[in-house]
C-alpha cells in the first residue's frame, strides 16, 4: 500500500464535499487530505458526511495555494472534466492507478481536485505531471467533487492491492515434451479404465489439456502426477 498519496482539494467551497471526499479517502485506505484556501470553515455538515473519518477532517494539512501543498510531492496528477491541456500527459483513472502502483512507494503522490464550480484553473494543472479525466458523458461530464474524489482513489486502491500475477523466473517450468509425455501417458491410462472411449473422445484430452496449461505445473509435479498414473497402471 502506497501510505504516501496525498489527497488535495483546491478552494472547496462546501463543507459537505470536503467530508465526502474524507470518507472516500479513509474508505480507500487513504490518510492524508490537504486543503488548499478552503472557502469555508470544517462545519457540522462535514463531518456529517464524513460519517467516522473524523481523522481525516481533523488532521487536514492546510495551504494557501496548490504550489505549498505539492511542494513535497515527487508525481503530481490533476484531475479535470476540461479537455486535456496536455494529451501526452492524459490519463484515466485505471491507467493513471497502474501508473502509480508501478512507482517505488517511497514517492509522494498527489491526486489534485479542483473547485465545484470552476475546476483547476490551467496554471494549477500545469503543476501537475499528469492529468486525469474521468470517462463520461461528454454533454454531461462534471461529477460532484466526492463522487470524483471516489472514484479515483477507489482505482487507486484497486491498482494498489490487486496482486499483480508474478513472473517467477527462478520456477522450475516443466518443459512442453515433460507435458506432452504427460498427456499421453494420461490418455493411455485413461484408455485402461475406459473413461476414453477411442470410439467417442469427447474432447477429453483437450479439455484436461487446458486444466493442466492453467496449472503451470513445474517440472516435479509433473513427474509427481506420472506417479500417480503408474500407480493407476500397476493396479489394473
Ligand atoms: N466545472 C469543473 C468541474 C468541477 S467538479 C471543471 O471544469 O473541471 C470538481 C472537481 O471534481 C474537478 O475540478 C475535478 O477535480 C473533479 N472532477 C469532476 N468531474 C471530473 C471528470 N469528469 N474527470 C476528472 N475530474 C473530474
Amino acid at each position: 500500500m502506497n501510505h504516501f498519496t496525498r489527497i488535495v482539494l483546491v478552494n472547496p467551497s462546501h463543507p459537505g464535499n470536503i467530508g465526502a471526499a474524507a470518507r472516500a479517502i479513509k474508505n480507500m485506505g487513504f490518510h492524508e487530505m490537504a486543503l488548499v484556501k478552503p472557502r469555508r470553515a470544517l462545519s457540522h455538515e462535514a463531518y456529517a458526511r464524513a460519517a467516522g473519518a473524523d481523522d481525516i477532517l481533523d488532521n487536514a494539512l492546510l495551504f494557501d495555494d496548490l504550489a505549498a501543498a505539492l511542494a513535497d510531492c515527487q508525481l503530481c496528477f490533476g484531475s479535470s472534466a476540461r479537455a486535456p491541456v496536455d494529451p501526452h500527459a492524459q490519463h484515466d483513472p485505471r491507467s493513471a492507478a497502474s501508473l502509480i502502483s508501478q512507482l517505488d512507494p517511497n514517492l509522494k503522490v498527489a491526486l489534485v481536485f479542483g473547485r465545484e464550480h470552476a475546476g483547476l484553473t490551467n496554471d494549477e494543472l500545469r503543476l501537475c505531471q499528469y492529468h486525469i479525466q474521468i470517462p463520461c458523458n461528454p454533454e454531461f461530464s462534471s461529477l460532484n467533487l466526492g463522487a470524483a474524489v471516489q472514484l479515483i482513489c477507489y482505482e487507486v486502491h484497486v491498482a494498489l492491492t490487486t496482486p499483480t500475477t508474478p513472473i517467477n523466473i527462478d520456477f522450475d517450468y516443466a518443459p512442453q515434451a515433460d507435458l506432452t509425455r504427460y498427456y499421453q501417458h494420461l490418455e493411455e491410462t485413461l484408455s485402461q479404465l475406459n473413461f476414453l472411449k477411442q470410439d467417442n473422445p469427447r474432447q477429453l484430452i483437450p479439455k484436461l489439456q487446458r486444466i493442466y496449461q492453467r496449472a503451470q505445473l513445474s517440472t516435479s509435479e509433473v513427474h509427481l502426477l506420472r506417479g500417480i498414473l503408474t500407480a493407476v497402471q500397476k493396479k489394473i
